[in-house]
């Protein structure tokens, strides 16, 4: 018998008659084609972020532990409801909170990664013809306290479980009816892709498409997983997420992918000399702040501006940091901008093209876009400009690169 692992999103499962829908669609899904089901769904739209704004108002920075008690009883509210509307309409179904299937996390909570997954009872349901539903996003560490996996780890759930379970398909269910040239929220003319290189989706997930969390496509690549992302709305193939073959097209550039949560900061007129990146970078990561972008100048009279990027997030903290430390390494000042966003163009034709730089640079500065900071890997170029600029540059460099459909 196959198996195919579904993940239905928030908006598929925002209300009550959707969640009827996607049991009736799971229904007829299993009648026609026989596969074993197992169901991995998110809490209703809006409801991680009303819970997120409950707790603020409880304390100013609640812990990551009692976040996660707190979060992952979104999905157990859905699991319940998809089980009710499957039974309702004849289909047994059994629910599963992380917890109980055991899906092992280690202890980072609110960013846990998976470790073990048991299989067991999930097999058994699944040869007594039952679907099996799993609420996404949370698991349970040895010692039995809830954990979730991030924003968005629902997508992870389904992956993981597709390898766990050795499933023929992994299918995430979303609002988008597959995997875009970029958002088509940000640039209606988007085109959707047939397929795309596992390589192509991590980078586009790292650097901001929040379409699949980049996890999920890490362990997917990884364990081998066929992958689709489709419309849980309208019917269509969707987009398969697969190793480069001859297949593919042979598009230069695949995509174009947006982060807004950026900000930059400056540590300005540094001495040059041994040790200062470290010194200005060991308390940031101290204080767990994550770093991106990294660019460091050499100014004539021996000293050197030194500037990185940080989750907005982060800003006002890492100002301080860096507010600290500026007398003491010498430097002149510390200077930082919220408002910057970064755009980056990803496509594995890049390998094999030189030229791709220049006509992105070209592309921006037709119209008069100003690039703040460059980052350059095999298959990504990315570019920092200011925030009121993100749609003209991603529409531009669509435009450019060719990527709109007919
Ligand atoms: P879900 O709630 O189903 O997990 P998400 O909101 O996490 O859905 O992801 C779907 C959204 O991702 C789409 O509505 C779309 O706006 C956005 N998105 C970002 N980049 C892309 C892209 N390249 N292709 C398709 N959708 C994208
Ligand atoms: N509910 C979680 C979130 O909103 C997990 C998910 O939807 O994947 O991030
Ligand atoms: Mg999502």
């Amino acid at each position: 018998m196959s198996l195919h692992v579904h993940k239905y999103g928030g908006t598929s499962v925002g209300t009550a008659e959707k969640i009827k829908g996607v049991a009736k669609k799971l229904v007829q899904e299993k009648k026609s084609t026989q596969h074993d089901l197992v169901v991995v769904v998110s809490a209703m739209s809006g409801e991680t972020n009303r819970m997120t704004e409950l707790a603020k108002q409880m304390q100013r920075s609640p812990s990551a532990k009692q976040m996660d008690v707190l979060l992952s009883t979104g999905e157990q509210v859905t699991i319940a409801l998809l089980c009710m509307a499957l039974e309702e309409l004849g289909q047994e179904a059994t629910s599963y909170t992380g917890g109980q299937v055991k899906i092992v996390t280690d202890d980072a909570h609110g960013k846990a990664r998976i470790e073990e997954i048991q299989t067991t009872s999930i097999q058994a349901d699944l040869d007594n013809n039952r679907i099996v539903v799993v609420a996404g996003f949370q698991g349970v560490t040895a010692s039995g306290a809830i954990t979730t996996l991030g924003r968005g780890g629902s997508d992870t759930t389904a992956v993981a479980l597709a390898a766990a379970l050795k499933a023929d398909e992994c299918r995430i269910y979303t609002d988008v009816d597959g995997v875009y040239t970029t958002d088509p929220r940000v640039e209606p003319k988007a085109r959707r892709l047939d397929r795309i290189t596992f390589e192509e989706m991590l980078e586009m997930a790292s650097l901001g498409s929040k379409i699949l969390q980049i996890r999920s496509v890490e362990f997917a690549g990884k364990y081998n997983v066929p992958l689709r992302v489709l419309s849980t709305f309208v019917e269509g193939e969707g987009t398969l997420i697969t190793y480069e073959d001859d297949e593919m097209e042979k598009a230069l550039i695949s995509g174009i992918a947006f982060n807004r949560d950026e900000a930059k900061v400056t540590l300005a007129g540094v001495p040059d000399m041994p040790g200062v990146a470290s010194a200005i970078l060991k308390p940031i990561s101290d204080a767990n702040i994550e770093i991106d972008m990294i660019v460091q100048n050499i100014a004539e009279d021996k000293t050197t501006d030194f500037t990185f990027t940080v989750h907005r997030n982060d800003y006002e903290k890492t100002m301080q940091i860096l507010q600290n430390i500026c007398a003491e390494l010498g430097a002149k000042n510390v200077d930082g901008d919220n408002k910057i966003v970064k755009v980056s163009i990803v496509g594995v034709g890049m390998r094999s093209h030189a030229g791709i730089a220049s006509q992105m640079f070209t592309a921006l500065a037709d119209e008069g876009i100003n690039i703040r900071m460059i980052s350059t890997s095999e298959i990504k170029i990315s570019v920092v400009v200011d925030e009121k600029y993100l749609e003209l540059a991603v529409r531009t460099l669509h435009e450019s690169f060719g990527l709109s459909g007919e």
